[in-house]
């Protein structure tokens, strides 16, 4: 039970789906498609309330798979179902919006959005993810692309392909070897994710298909702030996926920061390396919720919701995912998708119950599934329950877990059957995704204009994450 649970069910329903007319059942708006907010949408779609979902994309963004699409592995499409189809079933009670929410009025119930008029909720459901974190140094956003968005995904992969075909036409020794080396802020399963398939990749593009070029001349670096790789995971796990990262050719840094960053290079504790190619893997923060409600967030912006996924003083307000601060059993809940998942999961259930008239006792309560990252190629590592493994069989559990999670029949298929074709031929050499779209300096740009839609931010600083 919650302090929550002997309110009454919001306000009465009135003006919901139309936006002029009475409605004659509860109005629920979710703000965010992403996994909270589709898993609740998809629950409440059997419900009598009538839905709006309001995303600023037309699709929900499978981001555990993002590195794949920044290797050339997948396809953008590949990991990104459009929400209108994932929801089609659901038509007659939901409608989906596709807008940019800039603040919400918690006395009139009111959702204001860029482009569009307010909108008046009976329950509202914030599920609106993450944004990527630079800490104490908002201008190395311009230097190092992060790894939350598509077009971040792109903006990396463009840039890994741009730099090869710069290096092609460079006479200049010294700046051939600094187009070629990349260097990874943040050892966390983002970093390490990326930085292996990275690894894989510039071995199958740059072997045979340049002539000035080849797999020798590049140099991957990972950098960590705490003492280890993957910190979340047991050190024998941790232990091996060093090991396979030295494989593939990574080199570690860890115990030191990155406390410089300029156009050719970035200064690593005493050690100042020439590159063109940062990634900032290094940590998250929330989305601005928590200013919209003004309400208390941690150090990450999170909003610090009560046992039931509500907010302190209003009962019809959930806030779920990368955006809520979950505490159980004396710690917050990790920003990953089950959380997230579960969280909307739970909040449709305490509405439809409401709803119906009921009370939901039972407060939220987690399930941990577990933590899995994939160290380039075919090795996974696992730790779930008792399964706690690294390699082949890990990838195989991998596979089929997040393949499982796509939404969407067609992203399934087609994953698995461009993974059998990466992995069992050499598909990779011949082709994958490696277009040259945007250009490296147009995708920076295009991805700063982006960027400017998540401003003003919560300016917290989650400084565990290096
Ligand atoms: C590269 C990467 C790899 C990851 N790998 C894993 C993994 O292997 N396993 C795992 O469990 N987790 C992983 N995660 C974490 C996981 O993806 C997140 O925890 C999860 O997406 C959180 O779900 P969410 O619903 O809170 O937010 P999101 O899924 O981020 O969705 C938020 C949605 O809100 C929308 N939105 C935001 N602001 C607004 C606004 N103002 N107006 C309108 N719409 C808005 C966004 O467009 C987005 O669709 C990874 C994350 C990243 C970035």
């Amino acid at each position: 039970m919650t302090d929550t649970d002997s309110k009454p069910t919001g306000t009465p329903p009135t003006n919901g789906h139309k936006d002029s007319k009475p409605a004659t059942v509860p109005h629920v708006v979710i703000v965010g498609g992403g996994f909270g907010g589709l898993t609740a949408a998809k629950k409440l779609g059997k419900q009598p309330v009538q839905v709006t979902l309001i995303d600023r994309s037309n699709y929900h963004l499978f981001q555990p798979m993002l590195y794949q699409v920044s290797t050339s592995g997948l396809a953008p499409a590949d990991i990104a179902a459009p929400i209108r189809d994932t929801l089609h079933k659901h038509k007659k009670n939901t409608r989906v919006l596709m807008e940019e929410v800039t603040g919400v009025d918690t006395q009139q119930q009111l959702v204001f959005m860029q482009n569009q008029q307010p909108i008046h909720y009976d329950y509202l459901i914030l599920a609106t993810g993450a944004s990527t974190n630079y800490l104490s140094h908002p201008e190395w956003e311009s230097r190092s692309p992060g790894m939350k968005t598509l077009a971040d995904g792109l903006e990396v992969q463009q840039t890994i392909l741009g730099a090869f075909e710069e290096a092609e036409k460079e006479p200049d020794e010294k700046k051939r070897k600094r187009l070629l080396t990349f260097v990874f802020i943040g050892a966390g399963p983002t970093g390490v994710e990326l930085a292996a398939a990275s690894a894989v990749h510039i071995r199958h593009i740059l072997s045979g298909n340049f002539q000035r070029i080849g797999p020798g001349d590049a140099r991957l670096v990972i950098v960590q702030g705490p003492p280890r790789v993957l910190p979340t995971f047991r050190p024998e796990l941790t232990k091996k996926v060093e090991k396979k990262l030295k494989e593939l050719g990574v080199e570690i840094i860890t115990g030191v920061h990155v406390t410089e960053m300029d156009e050719h290079g970035v200064t690593v504790g005493d050690e100042y390396i020439e590159t063109e190619n940062v990634f900032w893997l290094a940590g998250v923060k929330a989305s601005p919720a928590g200013q919209w409600l003004g309400a208390e967030v941690d150090r990450g912006g999170r909003v610090k919701v009560q046992s039931d996924l509500t907010v302190p003083g209003h009962p019809n307000i959930f806030v779920i995912g990368d955006t809520a601060c979950v505490m159980q059993d004396g710690k917050p809940l990790p920003g990953v998708a089950q959380p997230a998942m579960q969280g909307g999961h739970y909040a449709a259930s305490v509405i439809a119950d409401r709803v119906a008239g009921k009370q939901h006792q039972e407060p939220f309560k987690y399930f941990d599934k577990g933590s899995m990252a994939v160290v380039g190629g075919t090795y996974a590592v696992v730790e779930s329950g008792p399964i706690h493994t690294a390699g082949f069989f890990g990838f195989i559990m991998w596979v089929f877990l997040h393949i499982y999670y796509l939404i969407g029949y067609r992203n399934r298929l087609q994953v698995l059957l461009t993974y059998f074709f990466a992995y069992f031929s050499a598909f990779r050499r011949k082709g994958g995704t490696r277009i040259i779209m945007l250009g490296r300096k147009q995708a920076i740009t295009y991805q700063q204009q982006a960027r400017t839609l998540d401003k003003p931010e919560a300016d917290t600083l989650d400084k565990t994450a290096t």
